[in-house]
């Protein structure tokens, strides 16, 4: 009955993920990276068991790099067309912001030029502060190395939503791998060590949705990622 879906969007293939509450539509999309025209459609066809429609109340943001940013102005303002109601907040870490303003020039190091300036951020996400959404109920893991202000989101389980314990982890952890720390503001030694103070700590069988790649558990990558 929980809606959960994952549109992997653009030339790196970021899975861009909703998340809806089941009773009331309201809904957060993580990581709109690309194709808004395709994720906005996507959208509209969505309804609850009940017949809601999707209302997407935040774009919530790993962090600033243009394969998880580059579509979260046209999808804001494509459903602000819809009614001013409908214009979802855009979250993201204080310690990207400076990333996130920087979305052009990201897309000229990798020749892509049809980025338009992002929208100011409505909301500074902060380590280990609760969202709520409908009666989905989420929290922020500040998790810097791959990038200052890469975060991940906890969801945290509600067996009468059917919403199993997850984290959407980003570019920080990935199935059999990590990030990568060579880009701008990157940091190894910190990545290791959030990954290992702040997501290896969680239970084995949580759920991993990483930024790209398929999905695993804490457990999995204790036991078999090589790199940890
Ligand atoms: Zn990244
Ligand atoms: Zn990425």
């Amino acid at each position: 009955m929980f809606l959960d879906r994952t549109w992997v969007v653009g030339p790196f293939q970021c899975n861009c993920r909703l998340l809806a509450c089941p009773k009331t539509g309201y809904a957060l999309l993580v990581d709109p990276g690309d194709e808004p025209g395709r994720i906005v459609a996507e959208l509209g066809k969505l309804r609850t068991p009940t017949g809601l429609p999707v209302q997407v109340k935040y774009l919530l943001h790993t962090h600033g790099h243009l394969d998880h940013i580059g579509a979260s102005r046209p999808v804001a303002e494509s459903l602000a067309a819809e009614g001013a109601a409908n214009r979802p907040k855009i979250a993201l870490h204080r310690g990207d912001e400076e990333l996130y303003r920087a979305l052009r020039m990201q897309g000229q190091l990798f020749g892509l030029s049809h980025y338009a300036d992002p929208l100011p951020v409505d909301h500074y996400l902060e380590h280990e502060e609760a969202l709520r959404i409908g009666e989905l109920r989420l929290s922020v893991v500040h998790t810097p190395g791959h990038s200052p202000g890469s975060v991940c989101f906890r969801l945290h389980e509600d067996s009468t939503l059917g919403v199993p314990e997850t984290l959407f982890s980003g570019d920080t952890l990935f199935q059999g791998s990590v990030g990568r720390t060579d880009l701008w503001g990157g940091d190894q030694e910190q990545m290791f060590r959030s990954i290992r103070d702040r997501i290896l700590v969680l239970d084995d069988e949580t759920r991993v949705c990483p930024g790209h790649g398929p999905e695993t558990r804490i457990g999995i990558e204790k036991r078999e990622n090589p790199f940890l």
